[in-house]
């Protein structure tokens, strides 16, 4: 079998497109223009290229995108009042904390990163890592979904993929990706409908015994692992979907935590790294951008 790729570039592209063209009816109905504010501490080179390209989305979809650059050094009380600042500017919808803080900042004794999360306004978490966005989440009312995984749903859904009554392994168990991807292919309904929902979801890990087995179950395997090509070929089932979470440097190549080449012949649709979910991440966050706008002036 010869996986079909599964475009993240081209369903991206569409999802910005349509954000732009709902940023400017919101605006042309008196809405405010939507203003997304990235915090950026310390000038760790990658976080440096993801805020520019942020804010460069933000430009092309109409919504102001501005970067708040504070030195390494910034203590973790003037972090948190630049958040709470953020929180109280009618002018800022949604308030973005780039991670991962620089380990040696706040003077040598480094950020508690949970605390600086819990700062953000849940009406501007467009991240949606508030325990409040969190818990929405999982009672299956969400408001901001996450970025990542809302963009595998939506990738899914305009491949005309089904999940439902399916088998999901997401493998990997973070806050960010593995966790939120696994209660919303689980839901009863989801963003997109009931077919990219109602899975029957394992959610695998580091200690998860035999992995190989686990994942040769899975009607669909999502990888967020950050381990390059870990999942190889012979961990797939025939025809199961693949999706690629991971974005790892190898040299001066990206690869994913999927071993394409072999997974490719095995899988039946499979997203390719680069140019799979690393796009939709960035215009699932033009589009909670735009939501927080709008449940701003609604509040
Ligand atoms: P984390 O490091 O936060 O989590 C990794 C998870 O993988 C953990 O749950 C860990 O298990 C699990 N894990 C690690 N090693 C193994 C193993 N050998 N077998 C099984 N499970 C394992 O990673 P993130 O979720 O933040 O990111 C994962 C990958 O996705 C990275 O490559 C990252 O760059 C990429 N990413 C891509 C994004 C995009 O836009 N495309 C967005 C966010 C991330 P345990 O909990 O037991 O330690």
């Amino acid at each position: 079998m010869t996986a079909d790729l599964l475009d993240g570039k081209r369903v991206a592209s569409e999802i910005r497109a349509e954000v732009a063209e709902k940023v400017r009816q919101f605006v042309r109905d008196g809405g405010p223009q939507p203003c997304l504010t990235a915090v950026l501490v310390g000038e760790d080179p990658a976080s440096q290229v993801y805020v520019r390209n942020k804010s460069r989305a933000c430009e092309k979809a109409g919504i102001d995108g501005r970067t708040l650059r504070l030195d390494a050094e910034t203590s973790q009380q003037e972090l948190l009042e630049t958040i709470q600042t953020l929180n109280d500017d009618p002018g800022v919808h949604g308030i973005l904390v780039q991670l991962p803080l620089p380990v040696g900042g706040n003077q040598g004794k480094g950020f508690d990163e949970r605390a600086i999360l819990d700062t953000v306004a849940p009406l501007k978490d467009v991240d949606a890592f508030s325990p409040v966005n969190v818990g929405l989440l999982m009672q299956g009312r969400p408001r901001f979904l996450p970025c990542t995984p809302h963009g595998i749903v939506q990738l899914l859904h305009r491949c005309n993929l089904s999940v439902a009554g399916k088998h999901v392994v997401v493998v990997g168990r973070s806050d960010i990706v593995g966790k939120p991807m696994a209660m919303m292919l689980a839901q009863r309904d989801g963003s997109c409908g009931s077919e990219i929902a109602n899975a029957t979801v394992t959610l695998a890990h580091s200690r998860t015994a035999d992995l190989k087995s686990v994942c040769k179950t899975a009607d669909c395997l999502i990888a967020a692992v950050g381990v390059p090509e870990m999942i190889r070929g012979d961990m797939i089932r025939e025809g199961a979907i693949v999706i690629d979470v991971g974005i790892n440097r190898v040299g001066d190549k990206l690869v994913g935590d999927v071993a394409f080449d072999e997974a490719s012949k095995i899988a039946s649709a499979i997203t390719p790294v680069p140019g799979g979910v690393g796009p939709l991440t960035i215009a699932m966050l033009l589009h909670n951008t735009l939501l927080a706008a709008k449940l701003q002036i609604q509040s």
